[in-house]
């Protein structure tokens, strides 16, 4: 029968879904991302850091200039459209560094001298979803900008092992490589191309293209079939000069200073085109194939290629959902904190508006309070309001019935130690949980 001879069937509502690869934040999962959170807030503090947010859409010209066109975010990741409204070409932003530099230029932030900052919020990038892998993610990331040190490197490095610690994080490893200053990777550049010209036929679809693009991200190829000829390729530093050499050595001195092991990978190139000298990668073993949870490295010639007066800078960004996956596989998720303190209960008509005057004097006192609201917006039972007080998490009920208001008192409940529960008068009720709470934390 087609829907039109087939009318119930074509009043039937279709639910519409979210976009593939772009996830809810349900709230089972709100407290683990909270918390980690908090602990990002702490560490940039720790640090000095301060906090900055772009807009989500920018103008598509920034992730161009910014991230380079022979990227993959450039060449087949960005979610970019026209406005149809004004024709302005605009993309959803695929990570944060290359905004941030806008805003810092666009707002003359180094105005006065270095500004550390930080950032955190949704990155769009259209992959192929999987575990680890999403079309909308999150990152937290810093970015030092001013600073032309080897100090900085080393301290943005030092905040991302006081992170995994924080965290609980085990076997997190750092890889760490310097891709000098631009005329040494274009001398490295013409050694590597004469070098994979000979064995062009060994090289994939994407890799011969990229030898006559950036053949530096030939390195970065995943593929096995060419792990041997990239293993023998020339090496970028072994075309150091004397100032980059010296640099990167100096991030290795702090970081052994500081009980931070490295391992030197010459093959680490990071993904996007503005990095120089100091790259580095945060890797785990226990996320298969998705086991970089952050990285970054030096970029010091963005910031004038965005249009703004030249100034060194450095910076790492961190996938959070990665993250979150690592704490549940080590283990060191917290527990859910509990949802609230006390769970008002009554029986409508006047016990209801004593409920919620007594939740609202709760709230006051700084006690997280829920009141009971029947869905049907009529009145429920004691017995199905309980079972509810106990499923919230609360850890006192209070009960406000006809018989208690007559007597101008409230029944408090204890639900989650000693299952007492006693009279208390109305005007005491705040009073009473907090003694009861207090009691309850000494
Ligand atoms: P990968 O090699 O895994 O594609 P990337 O080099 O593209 O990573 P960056 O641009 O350096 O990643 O982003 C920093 C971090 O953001 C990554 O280390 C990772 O933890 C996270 N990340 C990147 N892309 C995604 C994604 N599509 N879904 C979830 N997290 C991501
Ligand atoms: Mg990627």
């Amino acid at each position: 029968m087609t829907e039109q001879a087939n009318p119930a069937k074509a009043q039937k509502i279709q639910k519409i879904n979210g976009v593939r690869g772009m996830n809810d934040l349900l709230p089972a999962d709100a407290a683990q991302w909270t918390h980690l959170e908090h602990v990002l807030r702490d560490l940039t503090r720790a640090y000095g850091y301060e906090f900055l947010r772009t807009p989500i859409v920018e103008a598509t010209a920034v992730f161009q200039r910014g991230i380079g066109e022979v990227t993959d975010i450039v060449e087949k990741e960005m979610y970019s459209f026209e406005d149809r409204l004004n024709g302005e070409q605009l993309t959803l932003r695929p990570e944060g560094t290359a905004a941030v530099v806008r805003a810092v230029v666009e707002n003359n932030l180094l105005y006065e001298g270095p500004k550390r900052l930080w950032y955190t919020g949704p990155m769009f990038r259209h992959e192929r979803p999987q575990r680890g892998r999403y079309r909308q993610f999150h990152q937290f990331g810093i970015e030092a900008m001013g600073f032309a040190g080897p100090d900085i490197d080393a301290e943005i490095i030092l905040m991302g092992q006081r992170l995994w610690d924080e965290l609980g994080l085990k076997g997190v490893r750092l890889e760490i490589n310097s891709l000098g200053q631009a005329p040494e990777r274009a001398e490295h550049r013409a050694a590597l191309v004469t070098y994979f010209e000979k064995s062009k036929d060994q090289l994939d679809e994407d890799s011969q293209r990229r030898l006559l693009t950036n053949p530096l991200r030939i390195l970065d190829s995943k593929n096995p079939a060419m792990q041997e000829l990239i293993e023998g390729a020339p090496k970028l530093l072994d075309f150091l000069g004397e100032e980059s050499l010296k640099h990167f050595e100096a991030v290795q001195t702090l970081l052994k200073a500081n009980n931070i092991p490295c391992k030197i990978n010459p093959r680490l190139v990071r993904g996007l085109d503005y990095y120089n000298l100091t790259v580095f990668e945060w890797i785990t073993e226990e996320l298969g194939a998705q086991g970089t949870i952050a990285g970054g490295g030096r970029y010091d010639p963005l910031i004038e290629r965005m249009g703004g007066k030249a100034a060194p800078a450095c910076g790492w960004a961190m996938g959070m959902e990665r993250v979150l996956e690592l704490m549940k596989v080590s283990g060191s998720l917290p527990e859910a904190p509990a949802q609230c303190d006390a769970f008002v209960i009554h029986q409508g008509g006047e016990t209801l508006t004593s409920a919620m005057i007594i939740a609202e004097r709760l709230r006051n006192a700084g006690i997280d309070a829920i009141l009971f609201c029947p869905p049907d917006g009529q009145a429920a039972s004691f017995k199905s309001q309980m079972k509810k007080a106990d499923a919230s998490g609360a850890a006192y009920a209070v009960i406000i019935g006809p018989d208690e208001l007559a007597k101008n008192e409230a029944q408090l409940k204890d639900l989650r130690s000693t299952g007492e529960q006693k009279a208390v008068a109305l005007d005491s009720v705040v009073e009473a949980v907090i003694d009861a709470i207090v009691g309850a934390t000494e």
